[in-house]
C-alpha cells in the first residue's frame, strides 16, 4: 500500500494525524524539559530560568496550542474551547503567581492567582459535562448506573485521602485560606468521579484520546492533594518535583485538546474499557474503604460514599434480567462499526416520529457515497470501514440533535430531518456534503470521496417510511446519474429515477446476454490528417430502455463490482474488431478504457496477452486508457501492472487530464506515452483565454515529457486549427467523427479514403493543400 497519495492541498478542518502527533509531542516535551530543569536546578532559591521562564512555558504552550486547535476546527466544538479556557485559566494564575514569587514576595492565600486557578476547575467541569450531555441520547439506565457507581467509588477513596486536610479545615481555625486549599481537592474530587462516571458509561469507546484527558486529571489531581497536604504544614515551595506534576497534567490536558481537534474519530484507536470494569473496581474500593474504617480512623463522608456505592452497586443485580433485556435492546439497535443506530432503528424510530410530526413536515435524505467499493476494492476492508467511521463522524457532526441519523447498511445512510422543508432540506444536505468532500486520511493513504443524496419529504412524497426511502432511492439515483450530488425526489421523474437503478440481476444479463456493444471514436493525427486509431466506447443495448450511454450505467456496474467483467467483455470485443481492420487490411489501434479495479488486477496483463494471441494480434494494437482519479488506489500495484503492459507493447495513455486533483508527480512515477486532455479545457477554449493558456502549456509539458498530446472534445473547425498551430499531436471529437458502430466508422474511413488529402487541414478544406488553408483563414 502507498504511503502518499496524489491528492490536492487539504483545505479541511482540523489537524491531520500526523501533525496531531507531533503537536502532542511538543507539549510532553515542554513538560519533559521543565522537569529535567526542576531536578538540576541548584539550591532553593528562586530560579529565573527554570521556576519562571521554564515554567510559564509549561502553561503558556499547552494554552496557545488549545487555542490555536480550536482556531483549526473552527470553534466547532464547545469543550475544547472550555478545555483551552480552562488551561489559559491556569496559565493567567500561575503567571500571577511566578511574577510574584519572582519579585520575593510570599504569595498571599487567596491571592488573585486564585482567581485563575479557580477558573480551571470550573472550566474543566464544564467541560465534562459537554461531553456526558453528548453521550447521552445513548446511555441506557443500567449505564448511567454504572456512571453513578464508578463516581462514588471514587469519591469515597479520594475521601479517605482528603481527610487530613478535610479534618483541618473542619477542626482548625476556620480561615479563607484553609477553607480554599480543602475547595481545591473537592474539586479535584467532583472532576475525578465525573472522569470515571464517563468513563464507565459505555464498553465499547469513548473518544479519542481520552485516557490522555483521564491521566491528565489524575496527574493534576495528585499534584493538587500533595500540595494541600504539604500546605498544611507550610511546606510547599516553588520549585520541586510537585511542580512538574502539574506541568505533565496539563500537557496531557492540551494533547487531548489536539487529539478532539483530528479530523474526525478514527473508531480502531478510541480508548475501550470493559463495560462492567468501573463499576466492579469501584465495589472493590468501597469495600477496601469500609473494612479500612474498621482498622483505623477513617473519615465519615467516606464511609457515606462507599456504603451508597455497594448499594448501589448491588442494584443492578437485582435488576439484572430487566437491564440486561434493555441493554440487548439497545445493542440491537446500534450499528457497530459507526455506533449510529442501524437499519432495525430506523425501521422503529421514524414511524413513531412521523406519527407524532403532526402538521409539522419532515425530510428522508438518502446518502450514498460515491465509488465506496472500488476503494474498498482496492484499499481492504479495514480502510473501508476506517471510512464509514470518519464519514459517520463527519454526518453527526453536522446535524442537530434532533436529527435522526441511521447506517442502513454498506456506505447507507439515512438521514430523517424533523420540521424540515425542500428548501431546508437542499440545505442539508449542500452542509453534508461539504463536510464529507474534505480529504480523509486513512492512516497514511489520503482519499477524497463524494456523496450523493436523494431527498424525498414527509407528506408531500410519502406518507411512510418505505416510500419516503424508495422515492428517496430513486432521487439518489438521478443525483448520481446527473453528478448534481443531491436531488429531490419529483413525481414526474419516476421513470428516469427507475431508468438509472438497474437492478443486479440486469447488469449480471447484461453481461452473460451479450448486451454490451462498443462505439468507435477516430483519433486523428494532426501532423498528416491520417486516422491514429480508435477509442472503443462501451453501449448496453438494454433489452427494455434501448441504447444506453456509459453515464447511465457505468456507475452501478461499479458498484456492483462487475468493472473487471465489463472490461474484461470491452478487452474481447475490442480485439475482434481489431483484428477485423487488420484483416481488411487498414489496422488501427484500438484504445481502452479501464476503470481502477482493472488496472490493480495484476492477472490483466497475462489476460491481455492471451487475447492478442488468440486473435493473432500483437499487444501493440492496444491503448488503455487510464483516469487520475484511479490513483487514489493502489498506486504502486498500477504501477506494476501499467509497467508490464507497456513492456509488452501496450500503449498507456492518461484520460481526463486536469479534470481530477491529482499531483504532477505521477507523471514522472506512471509508465505513460499519452496524455488526453480533459474536454472541458478544449470546450471552453475559444472564449476562456486561460483555458487556452493550459491547453498550449500542457502540450509543453507533454512533449518536454516526450509524452503525445491528445486533444478530446474538438467539436469545431476553430478548435482544429487551433490545436494543430499549437502543436497538439492527436484530435478526437464530434467535428471529426462522433462515437458510431465500427460499420459506420468503416463508411466513413472509405469516405475519407475517396478525398484527396494533402495534409493536416484536409478534413478542413478537403480540396485545398495544406499551404493554401494556412493562407486562407
Ligand atoms: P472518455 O474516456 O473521456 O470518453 C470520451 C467521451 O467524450 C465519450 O463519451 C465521447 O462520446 C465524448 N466525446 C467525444 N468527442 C466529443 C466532443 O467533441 N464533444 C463532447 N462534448 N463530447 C465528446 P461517452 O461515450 O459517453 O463515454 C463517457 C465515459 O464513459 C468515457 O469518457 C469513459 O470514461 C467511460 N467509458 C466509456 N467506455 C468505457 C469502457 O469500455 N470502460 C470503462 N471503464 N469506461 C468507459
Ligand atoms: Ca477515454
Ligand atoms: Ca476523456
Amino acid at each position: 500500500m502507498t504511503a502518499e497519495q496524489p491528492v490536492g492541498r487539504s483545505g479541511s478542518t482540523g489537524i491531520d494525524v500526523s501533525s496531531s502527533r507531533w503537536w502532542s509531542l511538543g507539549l510532553v516535551t515542554v513538560a519533559g524539559v521543565y522537569s529535567i530543569g526542576l531536578a538540576l536546578r541548584p539550591g532553593e532559591d528562586f530560579s529565573p530560568f527554570v521556576d519562571g521562564f521554564l515554567a510559564l512555558l509549561t502553561v503558556w504552550v499547552p494554552a496557545a496550542v488549545g487555542w490555536l486547535v480550536v482556531h483549526r476546527t473552527k470553534c466547532r466544538r464547545l469543550e475544547m474551547i472550555l478545555a483551552a479556557g480552562a488551561i489559559s485559566c491556569t496559565a493567567a494564575g500561575d503567571t500571577y503567581y511566578v511574577l510574584m514569587s519572582a519579585g520575593g514576595a510570599d504569595v498571599p492565600l487567596p491571592s488573585p492567582a486564585d482567581v485563575g486557578y479557580t477558573g480551571f476547575y470550573v472550566l474543566m467541569l464544564a467541560t465534562l459535562a459537554v461531553v456526558i450531555r453528548r453521550r447521552l441520547p445513548d446511555m441506557t439506565w443500567p449505564v448511567v448506573l454504572d456512571a453513578v457507581v464508578g463516581a462514588l467509588g471514587a469519591s469515597a477513596v479520594l475521601a479517605v485521602v482528603l481527610d487530613p486536610i478535610l479534618s483541618a479545615v473542619l477542626d482548625g481555625p476556620r480561615s479563607l485560606a484553609m477553607a480554599l486549599g480543602a475547595a481545591y481537592p473537592l474539586l479535584d474530587l467532583l472532576l475525578v468521579a465525573a472522569v470515571i462516571g464517563i468513563t464507565a458509561t459505555t464498553g465499547r469507546s469513548i473518544g479519542r484520546g481520552w485516557a490522555l484527558l483521564v491521566l491528565g486529571l489524575f496527574t493534576f489531581t495528585g499534584a493538587d492533594i500533595g500540595y494541600a497536604l504539604l500546605e498544611l504544614d507550610s511546606l510547599y515551595v516553588v520549585g520541586t518535583p510537585l511542580d512538574a506534576s502539574w506541568a505533565l497534567g496539563l500537557a496531557m490536558i492540551g494533547a487531548w485538546v489536539v487529539m478532539q481537534g483530528r479530523n474526525e474519530p478514527l473508531r480502531r484507536e478510541t480508548f475501550t474499557v470493559p463495560s462492567q470494569a468501573v463499576p466492579a473496581l469501584a465495589t472493590v474500593a468501597s469495600l477496601f474503604v469500609l473494612i479500612l474504617g474498621t482498622q483505623v480512623r477513617v473519615a465519615l463522608v467516606a464511609v457515606v460514599l462507599a456504603s451508597l456505592t455497594l448499594a448501589l452497586a448491588a442494584l443492578p443485580l437485582v435488576f439484572r434480567q430487566r437491564i440486561r433485556l434493555a441493554d440487548m435492546r439497545h445493542q440491537a439497535r446500534t450499528d457497530e462499526l459507526t455506533g449510529l443506530p442501524n437499519r432495525r432503528a430506523l425501521y422503529t424510530e421514524v414511524p413513531s416520529r412521523l406519527a407524532s410530526s403532526g402538521r409539522r413536515r419532515s425530510a428522508v435524505l438518502l446518502l450514498d457515497l460515491d465509488k465506496f467499493k472500488e476503494i474498498n476494492d482496492s484499499l481492504g476492508h479495514d480502510v473501508g470501514d476506517t471510512l464509514l467511521a470518519q464519514v459517520a463522524g463527519r454526518l453527526s457532526g453536522q446535524l442537530r440533535s434532533a436529527d435522526l441519523l441511521a447506517r442502513m447498511g454498506g456506505d447507507e445512510f439515512v438521514i430523517h430531518v424533523d420540521n424540515c422543508g425542500v428548501d431546508e432540506a437542499r440545505a442539508v444536505a449542500v452542509k453534508l456534503r461539504a463536510a464529507l468532500a474534505e480529504p480523509y486520511d486513512l492512516g497514511g493513504v489520503t482519499v477524497h470521496v463524494n456523496a450523493s443524496i436523494g431527498i424525498s419529504c414527509h407528506p408531500d412524497q410519502g406518507q411512510d417510511l418505505t416510500m419516503l426511502l424508495r422515492r428517496a432511492d430513486m432521487a439518489m439515483y438521478r443525483a448520481k446519474s446527473t453528478h448534481s450530488g443531491h436531488f429531490v425526489y419529483d413525481g414526474g421523474e419516476v421513470t428516469s429515477g427507475l431508468k438509472q437503478t438497474h437492478p443486479l440481476q440486469t447488469l449480471k444479463d447484461a453481461l452473460s446476454e451479450d448486451q454490451l456493444l462498443l462505439h468507435f471514436q477516430p483519433k486523428i493525427d494532426l501532423d498528416t490528417g491520417d486516422v491514429r486509431g480508435v477509442e472503443a466506447l462501451v453501449r448496453w443495448q438494454h433489452p427494455d430502455l434501448g441504447l444506453l450511454e456509459p453515464d447511465d450505467f457505468l456507475q452501478r456496474f461499479e458498484e456492483a463490482g462487475l468493472m473487471p467483467g465489463l472490461t474484461g467483455v470491452v478487452l474481447g470485443k475490442a480485439m475482434d474488431q481489431a483484428a477485423a481492420w487488420a484483416a481488411e487490411g487498414q489496422p488501427l489501434t484500438v484504445a481502452v478504457n479501464l476503470s481502477a479495479p482493472s488496472i490493480i488486477d495484476s492477472g490483466l496483463p497475462a489476460q491481455i496477452d492471451a487475447m492478442a494471441s488468440a486473435h493473432g494480434l500483437s499487444p501493440s494494437v492496444l491503448v488503455v486508457e487510464i483516469t487520475e482519479d484511479l490513483l487514489v488506489a493502489d498506486r504502486d500495484r498500477a504501477c506494476r501492472v501499467l509497467a508490464t503492459l507497456r513492456a509488452m507493447g501496450v500503449r498507456i495513455a492518461v484520460d481526463d487530464f486536469g479534470k481530477g486533483y491529482s499531483s504532477l508527480s505521477y507523471l514522472r512515477e506512471l509508465p505513460i506515452d499519452e496524455l488526453k486532455l480533459d474536454k472541458s479545457f478544449i470546450l471552453s477554449m475559444t472564449e476562456d483565454s486561460r483555458a487556452t493558456a493550459l491547453v498550449v502549456s500542457t502540450i509543453d509539458l507533454a512533449h518536454s515529457l516526450g509524452l503525445d498530446m491528445t486533444a478530446e472534445g474538438v467539436e469545431n473547425a476553430d478548435a482544429y486549427r487551433a490545436l494543430s498551430d499549437y502543436g497538439c499531436d492527436v484530435a478526437q471529437g464530434f467535428f471529426m467523427s462522433k462515437p458510431v458502430p465500427a460499420t459506420e466508422l468503416d463508411a466513413w474511413l472509405a469516405d475519407r479514403r475517396q478525398q484527396p488529402r494533402t495534409g493536416p487541414f484536409s478534413i478542413l478544406y478537403p480540396d485545398r493543400t495544406a499551404e493554401g488553408a494556412r493562407r486562407t483563414p
